[in-house]
């Protein structure tokens, strides 16, 4: 048993010590059995929160009103969730009510998918209520109970369908696939925060082009910023050389794929939520790849871009099988005199030493010292600047 795992018993044997059930549940016990890495375990518990925390010494009301709280244990923290059901979706959005269960199988049941609907107590013996072992042999990702109502419950678990998809390598099983074909404007109800947090897992997973390719034929896509009717441009994204290992050079092939003009990046990366830090390195990744593609970089060019905007605009021109000479373009940045204008020897007090007055001329002559150095025709040094500029 993974380590993650075993630090986690004492935390089920003192909550069975105290008289209450408890198992490991949902996506961590998915990832044993398929041998994928587990960052945490979830447990489930028929404690309720008070009695979780009275069993505990250090506790964090996490999300005390759904019935999860963050124990400290051992070093580690662990999020311990009474059993329950959930009732009342408004909207085709989460539920607005949970109502706490004694028994686990109603928990497993209000869980989303068969592979996702697994316990596993103390022994190691699971729980299987929906043939989730049989899907994870089958590599299927199947509702629990009908799709149709579980993705009118919950819009959102369309996105997840797909996003484990890419995960995980696996299909949509059939019918699962029918309903999200069926029901794919629901997504629509859903907060774009939500669907972003699925959509850059996706697009981050080892099977991200075949799950996208999903995204666009169930036409979830129609239902998400800026994406309606551009499936033809999306269309590219199955067939990258590889998919992204970066969420900003996916948001900057995602721009590219629809040929954004420059001016309307900031707004679409705003629909999507993004922070602002996201959307100017998007706008510096994009600038760069088009710079790149449409003529021979100049070493200031290369210096004004910079290395990790560089590597990210040379890996987009990869995947899009565009071949731009990479790795000469990588060499000549490192043999750049200096990578950081702040690494001028000079700078505009300097300037106004040497009798130069504060005046836009100052900048000019700032600026052609900044160019003459990085593009090699001066050494940087103030003597040698000074000659070069003629003052
Ligand atoms: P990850 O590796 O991304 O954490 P996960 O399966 O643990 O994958 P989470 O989003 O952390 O996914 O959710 C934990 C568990 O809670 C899921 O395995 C599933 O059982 C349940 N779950 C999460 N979101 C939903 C939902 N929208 N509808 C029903 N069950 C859900
Ligand atoms: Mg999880």
């Amino acid at each position: 048993l993974p380590e993650v795992f075993t630090a986690a018993m004492p935390v089920l044997e003192k909550l069975e010590a105290a008289g209450y059930e408890a198992y490991f549940v949902g996506g961590c016990v998915r990832d044993l059995l398929i041998k994928r890495p587990i960052h945490d375990v979830d447990i489930a518990t028929s404690a309720y929160p008070e009695e979780v925390k009275q069993t505990f010494a250090k506790s964090i009301d996490t999300g005390i009103q759904h019935g999860t709280v963050t124990v400290l244990y051992g070093g580690g923290s662990y999020e311990i969730t009474t059993f329950r059901t959930e009732s009342g979706y408004q909207d085709f959005r989460r539920p607005d009510k949970v109502t706490f269960v004694q028994n686990l199988d109603e928990d497993l049941k209000r869980r989303d998918f068969t592979i996702n609907a697994l316990a596993m107590n103390r022994q190691g013996e699971i729980v299987d209520l929906f043939d989730g072992l049989g899907d994870l042999d089958r590599h299927l990702i199947k509702a629990v109970g009908n799709a149709e109502e579980r993705f009118h419950e919950d819009a959102l678990r369309m996105m997840r369908a797909v996003r484990f998809m890419s995960q995980l390598s696996f299909q949509l099983e059939g019918k699962t696939r029918q309903a999200i074909v069926a029901n794919h404007e629901l997504l629509s109800k859903i907060s774009v925060e939500r669907i972003r947090e699925e959509f850059v897992k996706l697009a981050l997973g080892p099977d991200s082009r075949r799950a996208f390719r999903e995204f666009l034929d169930t036409g979830l896509s129609e239902e998400c910023p800026g994406l309606k009717g551009q499936k033809a441009r999306l269309a590219i994204f199955p067939d990258l050389k590889a998919g992204p290992d970066e969420e900003a050079v996916f948001w900057s092939l995602i721009v590219i794929m629809l040929n954004l003009p420059v001016g309307q990046i900031a707004a679409f990366m705003r629909e999507w939520k993004n922070s602002n830090a996201m959307s100017q390195q998007v706008k510096k990744i994009v600038a760069a790849f088009d710079l790149l593609s449409q003529r021979a970089a100049s070493d200031f060019d290369l210096f004004a871009i910079g290395r990790e905007n560089l590597q990210a605009a040379l890996k987009i021109a990869d995947l899009l099988g565009q071949p731009l000479p990479g790795r000469s373009l990588q060499d000549r940045y490192e043999r750049l005199p200096i990578k950081q204008s702040s690494e001028l020897t000079i700078d505009g007090q300097w300037l106004i030493r040497q009798g130069i007055k504060p005046s836009p001329a100052l900048g000019q002559l700032l600026r052609r010292a900044l160019t003459g150095v990085v593009e090699g025709k001066v050494d940087n040094d103030p003597d040698a600047i000074a000659a070069f500029l003629q003052i």
